[in-house]
């Protein structure tokens, strides 16, 4: 097979033949899609007849990119959504219902952890459990379980999820493992590996990578058989078994609730697609030079990345992945300021965003985990002094010079 780059980079092409030679497919802003014949329009509505009716539920941009996606990660199908948020809420909105439980990371993406809580409301049980152990995954199991969602690397301290036991065990009860591969995509780790039945991703992140469109995905890897799965309605038991689970979700959680991505962002999220490896490889060795540097510094207490050797779940990471992502944080010993710190590095962005090809970095608790309160982040292993950083394609000595010029005048 051919390798990763080149297939990148010819995919659009290949995937879907733009008519005149073109290498990236033709996004049109139409909403509405008019037929000569009415009958053809009745036989899409049917599902009869492959075409687009209406651009909330599919266009030809958005439909390009779902192919590409498609192919790349060797899925049954995939579904693009406005937001990674977007396409997490509408999955899990429309496969799970009143009376169901749901085995969730303790670890979670905090908007997600507060999706959750918003499951709650609904009357959908949720247990949050330490997904890094498969057996308290189980411990957790109940009548009415349908789902374990886990993240592979958990943001910020990096805890690496129990991915194959967590895999096994969803597939010894039938349940779905909604697996979130935003922080290590596939060319990183194939999420098929553990049995993933839904892999859930936020394309601003990595796959995008520029900071200038917001998406998401879910892809369907054909492991799971939907006949198992009690919430299928009818309507949506079409002829293909492997497409019950995705004709839900794009039935009821794009067309009816609308986090529909633009023709225009599809187009973005493909080209940024395009530099994927290249960026990633950059991103990893950056990040792993800086974790080896920061974890001997006298000013630092810990680096929480899963490529150094003292990280609980380094041999895991190890066995999964071709590489440990982009993502580290550390703490400073209690003595320091981190806002000083960040403050003091020309090269590092503070602002909220992953995947990015610039260097960004940012004070978890008096940010993104502020809402979340001191005993809550105390439990979660979050102290006061913790940066994140995500780390960037910039050339690697340039970061470590900034680090090293703003922790000497800290
Ligand atoms: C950013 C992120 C999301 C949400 O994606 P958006 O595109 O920002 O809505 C979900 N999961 C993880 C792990 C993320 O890092």
């Amino acid at each position: 097979m051919d390798k990763f780059t080149t297939q990148l980079v010819h995919l659009d092409r290949l995937v879907n033949q733009p008519p005149g030679g073109g290498v990236h497919s033709d996004s049109s802003n139409s909403v509405l899609f008019a037929y000569q014949q009415v009958e053809d329009l009745v036989e899409v509505f049917q599902g009869k007849q492959a075409g687009h009716v209406y651009s909330r539920s599919s266009s030809p941009g958005v439909a390009a990119l779902q192919a590409m996606l498609t192919r790349l990660e060797r899925v049954n199908g995939a579904l693009v959504f406005s937001s990674g948020m977007a396409a997490i809420s509408a999955t899990l909105l429309s496969l799970l219902k009143t009376g169901d439980h749901v085995i969730a990371s303790q670890f979670l993406f905090g908007n997600t952890r507060s999706l959750m809580d918003t499951l709650q409301d609904f009357g959908i049980e949720v247990s949050l459990v330490d997904v890094t152990d498969a057996k308290q995954v189980a411990a957790a199991a109940r009548h009415n379980t349908r789902a374990v969602f886990s993240e592979s690397i958990a943001n910020p301290v990096t805890q690496v999820a129990d991915l194959a036991g967590i895999g096994q065990l969803c597939a010894d009860n039938n349940w779905l493992f909604l697996l979130d591969n935003t922080m290590t995509p596939i060319n990183l780790f194939d999420a098929k590996s553990v049995q993933a039945s839904l892999i859930l991703c936020s394309l601003t992140k990595y796959l995008a990578g520029h900071g200038n469109v917001l998406g998401g995905a879910v892809l369907d890897t054909g492991l799971y058989n939907w006949q198992e799965y009690p919430n299928i309605l009818p309507a949506y038991q079409v002829a293909d078994v492997q497409q019950w689970g995705l004709t839900q979700i794009k039935k009821r959680g794009l067309r009816d609730m609308g986090g529909t991505l633009s023709a225009d962002g599809a187009h973005r999220i493909s080209v940024g697609l395009e530099t994927l490896s290249l960026r990633m490889q950059r991103t990893c060795d950056n990040a792993l030079a800086l974790a080896n540097w920061l974890s001997v510094h006298p000013k630092i207490a810990r680096v929480y990345y899963p490529g150094l050797a003292e990280h609980p779940q380094h041999q895991r990471a190890c066995q999964l992945f071709n590489g440990f992502g982009g993502m580290l944080s550390f703490d400073l010993l209690p003595e320091y300021d981190p806002l000083a710190l960040l403050n003091d590095l020309k090269w590092v962005l503070c602002a909220t965003h992953l995947g990015d090809t610039r260097t960004l970095g940012l004070p978890v608790a008096q940010t993104i985990f502020y809402e979340n309160g001191a005993s809550a982040r105390a439990a979660m292993g979050i102290s006061d002094n913790l940066i994140r950083l995500s780390v960037g394609i910039e050339d690697s000595q340039d970061l470590l010079d900034d680090f090293a010029q703003a922790l000497e005048k800290i």
